[in-house]
């Protein structure tokens, strides 16, 4: 007996692929891509109480929230995650989440390493975490100007904050130094095929393997 494609397609389970960087790195452009690529992956929509840049659309880069109800939220469980970014507030709701994961789909997540530590604590096994890196200070530095949506004090601010944020690049589980953005995105599709087949992550294999099996006894009696 042939074993038909729907048997062959193992259920698997969800993954967490979360990006990090300083701000200018290419994270978002990367991530942007990535949902392109791969329509099937939910987007994490945090809320911040950040004001609103120009070209950013309430629901859909995030929810932006007073801090009033940002901390309502915050008090009641309804984060998975929360942090302190650059003197404002961000933080991933829960619910959104817990529903994607358990529909069998991965999500990406744009989060900072405060909320990357609270994730790999309460989630190891369903996080990747895959930490951007500029090419040089310089480059960084030009990509947040040419952003040109923030003004130059909250560039200065995002600078001075970029050594913290590259200080915890060793609590991911791969690094991209992204100097081509072209490759930097395959490596990252690459990471992403990889950890979809990871052992554990693929439900259902102990049938195959055991079918596996009886037809190799078959084969060879
Ligand atoms: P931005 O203000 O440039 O959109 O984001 C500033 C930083 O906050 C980025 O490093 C971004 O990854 C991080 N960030 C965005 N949403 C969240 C979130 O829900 N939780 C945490 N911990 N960080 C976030």
């Amino acid at each position: 007996m042939n074993a038909t494609t729907a048997e062959i397609a193992i259920a698997r389970r969800g993954l967490m692929l979360v990006l990090s960087s300083p701000s200018g790195a290419g994270k978002s452009t990367l991530a942007q891509l990535l949902l392109k690529e791969h329509p099937e992956i939910h987007l994490s929509v945090s809320v911040t109480t950040r004001e609103r840049r120009p070209s950013e659309v309430d629901g859909i880069h995030y929810r932006f929230l007073t801090r009033e109800r940002f901390e309502r939220m915050r008090d009641s469980g309804d984060l998975l995650e929360w942090a302190e970014v650059h003197g404002n507030f961000y933080g991933t709701p829960r619910e959104p989440v817990e529903e994607a994961l358990q529909a069998g789909k991965d999500v990406l997540f744009d989060i900072d390493y405060q909320g990357t530590l609270q994730l790999y604590e309460k989630m190891r096994s369903d996080i990747v975490g895959v930490f951007i890196l500029p090419p040089s200070a310089f480059e960084l530095k030009t990509r947040l100007e040419r952003r040109a949506e923030d003004a130059s004090g909250v560039i200065e601010k995002r600078l001075k904050n970029a050594r913290t944020e590259i200080a915890h690049w060793q609590e991911y589980d791969y690094v991209l130094v992204n100097q081509d953005l072209d490759v930097t995105f395959h490596a990252l599709m690459n990471i992403l095929a990889a950890e979809r087949l990871r052992r554990e992550r693929q439900l259902g294999l102990t049938p195959i393997i055991e079918r596996l099996d009886q037809e190799l006894v078959a084969l060879t009696a």
